[in-house]
C-alpha cells in the first residue's frame, strides 16, 4: 500500500490516494452505459397520467388572442423575479404563462413529505427584503418557499395576468409587427412584444428505461407529483397514515429520495429502497430563525449583502467573513485552506489542483466515516457509501436519512450500480430478486442533458424562420446567457454562460431578472421596436466562455449523472454549458457595470 503525504481523515490516519482513486474509478466504470441520457423513458403516450396535476384541477377558460408587453414562460422563480424587476421598472402589463396551477415551479410541483431546500433560506428564498418576509428556519421546507413564491405573486400584482395550467406550443417571431405570437395547449394564440423564458432546468420527471413500468398492477406515482391521496399525510410532514399496513418501493436515491425516505420509513409497513448509486450525505444542522437575531441583522440592503457574501464565498471574490455557513461555504473554505497550506512562492495550476483533490478526499471520508457511525447494520452502512468526489453528483445534507435505515422494516436495496431490472405485475425486481410491493415511488429525477427545446415543450421560431434549435444545434450561444442573436426581443433566465452559480439557482435569475427589465425599460422609453444581440457580440461572448477553464462540476472522469451528461462526452456542447471566466462574483460585478453604464454593449436597438 502506497500512502502518501497529504491528506488525513479527521482522527489523523494518513489517507491512501492511489487506492481511493482506483475505488473510484471501478465504481464508476460500473455504472457507465452507453445509451446514456437515453436509458430513460420520457412520459409520452400511455405515461402521460404521471404527469397529471394532483394538486389543482384545471379550470376551463376562453383562449386568450390579445396583446401584451411581455410574456414570461415559467411561473417558478424566474418568472418571479424577472416579472417582480419588470413591475419595479413601470412595465405592467406581464403575462406569466405556466404549466402548473399556480406560481412555484419547482416547489409547486415537488411536494414530497421533507421537501427542502438545501440553500440557506436567506439566501435561496428570492425578494425577502423586497417582500418584508422572514424565512423561518435557515432551511426552509418546501409548504413555506411555495408560500412564498404565491406571496411575490401577491406583492407585485402579477395573478391577475398569469395563464396557469396553460404551455407554450410555439413561439414566432413576426417581424413586420415586431412582435411575437405566442401559441399553447389551451388554443391562446395572442402577440407579445416581448417575451422571456425561464423554464427551469430539471422540470419534465422521467422514469427509468426499465421493462414492465406499465404491467405494475399496483399503486405508483413519480415523486414530483405526490399522490397524498393515496399515501395520507401532507407536504408538511404530517404522519402517512394510510401506508401504516402498505409495501412500498422507491427508485432512486438522489436528492429527492434523501427527502423523502425518512418520512416513507416512519410511515410505512415495509419500505425498499432501491440504490443504483449512493448519495454523498453531509450533516444538516438546520435550525428556526430568531426572530431577535433577524431584526437586527435586516437593515436595509441585508439580503443584497447575503447574497453577494454567499457568492464570494463560493466562487472566490474576497468575503473576509461568512454570513451563510454552510455545506457549500464549507466546501469552498476547505479547498480555499489546503491552497493556503501550498508555498506562496510555487503556486501552480497543478498544485491548486492537487490541493483541491486531497480537501475533496477528506471531506468524502468524513461522509463516509458518518455512515458508520450512525447506520447500525455493518453490510448497508458500506453500500451506502459514495465513491465518487463530491462535486460529481449533487452534494446532499440530512440528519435523518441515514437514521432511515435503522428503522425496522425499512430495507435498502443495493444494486451494484446497475439499477433497478424490471418491474413486473407485483414488484420490482433488482439483483434476481423479486420484492413484492404495493406502491412504486418513482425518485428517479428530471431530464437534463436531453434537448434545450425538447425539455421547453416547445421551439423559437426566430428572424428568417430560424429555430432555436438549429441555432443551437452545436450548442447554446448567446451573449450572457440571456440574449440570442437572431431572435429578436426574447430572453432567457438561467444560470449558463452567466455565473453559472449552481449552489444558489436564485441569484443568478435575480441578476438576469434586473438586466431584462433594465433593457425593456430602455427599449421602451427610446420607442424603440427591436432589440437584439449583434452576432459579433454573441460570437465573443462564447470565445470569452470557452476561453475559460473546463467545468469543475461532474467532470468527465466522475461517476455518470446528469453533472456530467450521463458520463458521455457531449464534446463542444457540454463545454458551452460553463460561466463566466473568473467566477460568479466577477460576472455579477461585470453585468452590474453593464447595465449601469447604459451603454447595452453588444445589443442593436432598432
Ligand atoms: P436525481 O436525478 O438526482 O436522482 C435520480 C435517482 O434515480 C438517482 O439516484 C439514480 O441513480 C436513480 N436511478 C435512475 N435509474 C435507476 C434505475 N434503473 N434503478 C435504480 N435507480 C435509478 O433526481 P432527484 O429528484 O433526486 O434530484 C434532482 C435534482 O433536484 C437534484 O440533483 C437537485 O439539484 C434538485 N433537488 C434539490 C433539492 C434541494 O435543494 N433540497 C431537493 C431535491 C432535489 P444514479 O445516481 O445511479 O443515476
Amino acid at each position: 500500500m502506497t500512502v502518501t503525504d497529504g491528506p488525513t481523515t479527521s482522527d489523523g490516519t494518513p489517507i491512501d490516494k492511489e487506492a481511493l482513486r482506483r475505488k473510484y474509478s471501478e465504481e464508476r466504470d460500473k455504472r457507465l452505459r452507453p445509451d446514456g441520457n437515453d436509458q430513460y423513458v420520457r412520459l409520452t403516450g400511455h405515461l402521460t397520467h404521471y404527469l397529471d396535476d394532483p394538486y389543482t384541477p384545471v379550470v376551463a377558460r376562453e383562449p386568450k388572442t390579445d396583446h401584451v408587453t411581455v410574456a414570461f414562460i415559467g411561473g417558478g422563480f424566474a418568472g418571479l423575479v424577472t416579472g417582480s424587476r419588470l413591475k419595479e421598472a413601470g412595465v405592467d402589463d406581464v403575462r406569466i404563462i405556466e404549466k402548473g396551477g399556480d406560481f412555484g415551479g419547482t416547489w409547486y410541483w415537488n411536494r414530497y413529505p421533507g421537501v427542502q431546500c438545501d440553500t440557506a433560506s436567506f439566501v435561496y428564498m428570492p425578494l425577502l427584503e423586497e417582500t418584508g418576509y422572514m424565512p423561518s428556519e435557515k432551511y426552509a421546507h418546501g409548504p413555506e418557499i411555495l408560500e412564498h413564491c404565491q406571496r411575490i405573486g401577491k406583492h407585485f400584482d402579477l395573478y391577475d395576468n398569469a395563464l396557469f395550467h396553460t404551455e407554450v406550443e410555439d413561439l414566432e417571431w413576426d417581424e413586420p409587427r415586431s412582435r411575437w405570437i405566442v401559441r399553447t395547449n389551451r388554443g391562446d394564440e395572442f402577440t407579445a412584444r416581448f417575451v422571456a423564458m425561464g423554464t427551469g432546468p430539471l422540470h419534465v420527471p422521467k422514469l427509468p428505461g426499465i421493462a414492465g413500468i406499465e404491467s405494475f398492477t399496483g399503486h405508483s406515482f413519480h415523486t414530483s407529483r405526490w399522490d397524498y391521496a393515496y399515501t395520507g399525510g401532507d407536504p408538511s410532514g404530517a404522519p402517512m397514515e394510510a401506508l401504516e399496513e402498505r409495501r412500498v418501493a422507491v427508485i432512486g436515491t438522489g436528492a429527492t429520495s434523501v427527502q423523502c425516505v425518512p418520512h416513507l420509513a416512519r410511515a410505512c409497513q415495509e419500505l425498499y429502497v432501491f440504490q443504483r448509486t449512493p448519495s454523498s450525505v453531509d450533516v444538516r444542522d438546520n435550525h428556526p430563525t430568531d426572530p431577535e437575531w433577524f431584526t437586527e441583522m435586516a437593515t436595509p440592503g441585508w439580503q443584497q449583502r447575503w447574497l453577494e457574501n454567499f457568492t464570494a464565498n463560493q466562487s472566490g471574490g474576497g468575503a473576509d467573513e461568512d454570513l451563510v455557513m454552510d455545506g457549500w461555504t464549507d466546501l469552498a473554505r476547505r479547498i480555499r485552506s489546503k491552497i493556503m497550506e501550498l508555498p506562496r512562492d510555487d503556486l501552480t495550476m497543478e498544485k491548486m489542483v492537487a490541493a483541491f483533490e486531497d480537501s475533496d478526499f477528506e471531506k468524502m471520508e468524513e461522509i463516509r466515516a458518518r455512515i458508520d457511525s450512525i447506520v447500525t447494520d455493518p453490510e448497508t452502512a458500506q453500500d451506502l457509501k459514495a465513491w465518487y468526489r463530491q462535486l460529481c453528483k449533487r452534494p446532499c445534507f440530512h440528519d435523518e436519512y441515514l437514521q432511515a435505515y435503522n428503522e425496522p422494516g425499512t430495507y435498502l436495496v443495493d444494486t451494484d450500480g446497475q439499477g433497478v431490472e424490471r418491474v413486473t405485475e407485483t414488484g420490482v425486481v433488482a439483483a434476481g430478486r423479486e420484492y413484492e410491493v404495493d406502491c412504486i415511488i418513482y425518485a428517479s429525477g428530471f431530464e437534463v442533458g436531453t434537448e434545450f427545446t425538447s425539455r421547453a415543450g416547445y421551439d423559437m421560431t426566430g428572424r428568417d424562420g430560424v429555430k432555436l434549435s438549429e441555432h443551437w444545434a452545436e450548442g447554446m450561444r448567446t451573449q450572457h446567457g440571456i440574449g440570442v442573436h437572431g431572435f429578436p426581443n426574447a430572453f432567457i433566465v438561467q444560470p449558463t454562460q452567466g455565473a453559472n452559480l449552481i449552489s444558489n439557482i436564485p441569484h443568478n435569475l435575480t441578476e438576469s431578472g434586473r438586466t431584462i427589465a433594465t433593457i425593456i425599460r430602455h427599449a421602451l422609453d427610446e420607442g424603440f421596436d427591436q432589440v437584439e444581440v449583434t452576432k459579433e457580440a454573441e460570437d465573443a461572448w462564447v470565445d470569452l466562455l470557452l476561453s475559460g477553464a473546463e467545468r469543475m462540476l461532474g467532470a468527465p472522469d466522475c461517476t455518470p449523472g446528469y453533472y456530467n451528461n450521463e458520463g458521455q462526452d457531449a464534446g463542444l456542447r457540454a463545454r458551452l454549458n460553463v460561466g463566466y471566466p473568473q467566477g460568479a462574483t466577477a460576472y455579477f460585478a461585470y453585468l452590474d457595470e453593464w447595465r449601469r453604464s447604459g451603454r447595452f454593449e453588444g445589443l442593436a436597438f432598432r
